[in-house]
């Protein structure tokens, strides 16, 4: 294959994307498929011989979408939205194309300096004060791993990358147990180790289900007292089970009052941050050290795009970056390389496809597609509480809501039907020691209709449980 076919067949391609989101609304939102009946079907010896391309997009088109989930459909609802707008896509394509090595400016200097433009703007879009500069990574959990072990570094005096961690004071992390559990896998394996992952209790009643001030402020003290020392706090906003969002100004006052860093987890609810409206869930966040959130998610940046603002970007730069030789840029030695601020050396070009979003869609697109999936995941849970059996365990928070339906066993029950159904998409949680199931508006095609969906499926289904 050269690019002369490859032009040939990306056109081919092309055409096949448009059909197939055309006829989402018609193909069942989850497979009825067993584990290892996709992979019965490509059992193969790895080929010692080329084949021909057509054989290959033959077999993609025969066998592949069929076996997949479609995160695309208007219809989908679980977990979280990953919206991949057009824009996006496109940008994704060509960014493909040129196959940059985006590690250092010298190796990319669109990129490079592209990102630090639309870092800029989502700043300025999110509301966020201009000390905030930031970075962009894979996703959220890298991000989260970059910031706790940054805390670590803090902590540790910058010992911790030199020295390792024996002999280290004990250190602690505290988040609410709504926090997701990339910050658990973060402070694991930043060495700190999950026993020091401390969970702060909720305020009860609270209507976002906030982590409780005066408990951190009392949890830290009893740490310091019993010389063991607290590194830092991660507070989320809209958690991913049922949305919970911390009172970010009252715990950020008690974290930078015993002068701990926060990291604030956004990765879901951030893009509705774009909303002036909304920003009451995260009022306070100028105070924040670090903030993560996917523009992969709500706001229609093709999957993986995760922005990382940050305040003060030194620490984590000291933390994470190095600069051997081979990666100098000779002669200019104050360059930004947003390798130094990530994890990985390697990276992407994805500054590209927020661009073209950004332009394509404008801030008063996104804003107006978030605006009705909020208003119609009111209207879904006011429509479901209206049924017979049925409650809503959390109301909306943002597009995210929870119900159950009778029992724990009959909502079981419930979800298996829908999702056999394939109608519509929905998964569960734990919530109050009940089994829960969550609603998630936010796909990028879906509308009015297919989001009102939901009560009159439900209302089907539910009927001879
Ligand atoms: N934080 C929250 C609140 C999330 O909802 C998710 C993903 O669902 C993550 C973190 C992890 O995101 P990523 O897949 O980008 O690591």
């Amino acid at each position: 294959m050269n690019y002369d076919d490859l032009a040939d067949w990306q056109k081919r391609a092309a055409d096949w994307a448009r059909d197939y989101h055309a006829g989402l609304r018609d193909r069942p939102v989850r497979p009825d498929i067993a584990p290892g009946e996709f992979l019965a079907k490509i059992e193969a010896p790895i080929p010692e011989a080329p084949e021909a391309i057509e054989a290959i997009f033959d077999d993609f088109t025969r066998l592949v979408p069929d076996a997949m989930t479609h995160w695309q459909h208007p219809r989908f609802f679980a977990y979280f939205p990953a919206n991949a707008a057009p824009a996006s896509m496109l940008a994704e394509q060509l960014a493909n194309a040129m196959s940059a090595q985006a590690m250092l400016w010298q190796t990319a200097p669109a990129a490079n300096e592209m990102e630090d433009l639309v870092i800029r703007w989502l700043r300025d879009g999110m509301g966020l004060p201009e000390d905030f500069t930031g970075t962009i990574h894979d996703s959220a959990t890298t991000a989260t791993f970059s910031a706790v072990t940054t805390m670590r570094e803090l902590a540790l005096d910058h010992t911790g990358i030199t020295k390792g961690l024996s002999g280290a004071p004990q250190l602690r992390i505290y988040a609410s147990a709504q926090t997701h559990s990339s910050v658990d896998k973060a402070v694991r394996l930043s060495g700190i180790g999950q026993d020091n992952l401390v969970k702060v209790p909720t305020i009860p009643g609270h209507p976002t289900w906030s982590m409780d001030p005066d408990a951190l402020d009392r949890l830290i003290r009893e740490d310091i007292a019993a010389g063991r020392k607290p590194a830092g706090v991660v507070l989320c906003v809209g958690g991913t089970s049922i949305g919970a969002c911390d009172d970010i100004a009252a715990c950020i006052k008690v974290a930078h009052g015993h002068s701990l860093t926060v990291h604030v987890d956004a990765a879901w609810a951030g893009s509705a941050m774009i909303c002036e409206e909304f920003r009451h869930l995260w009022a306070g966040i100028e105070q924040a050290d670090s903030i993560i959130f996917n523009p992969h998610k709500w706001l229609g940046a093709q999957f993986d795009c995760a922005v990382q603002f940050l305040r003060d970007p030194g620490p984590q730069i000291g933390t994470m970056g190095l600069r051997p030789e081979y990666l100098k840029t000779q002669g200019a030695d104050e360059i930004v390389n947003y390798n130094e601020w990530t994890l990985p050396l390697g990276r992407r070009f994805r500054a590209l496809k927020i661009w073209f979003l950004l332009r394509a869609e404008g801030l008063s697109g996104l804003r107006a597609r978030i605006r009705n999936h909020v208003a119609w995941a009111n209207e879904a849970s006011d429509a479901i509480a209206a049924l017979p059996g049925f409650e809503i365990t959390t109301p909306p928070i943002l597009s995210l809501f929870s119900f159950r339906y009778q029992d724990d066993a009959k909502t079981a029950e419930l979800l298996e039907r829908v999702n056999r159904d394939g109608r519509i998409y929905l998964t569960q949680t734990y919530h109050d020691g009940s089994f829960v199931i969550r609603v998630s508006v936010g796909q990028f095609t879906c509308t009015r209709e297919d989001v009102m969906t939901i009560p009159s499926v439900l209302a089907e289904l539910a009927q001879d449980l």
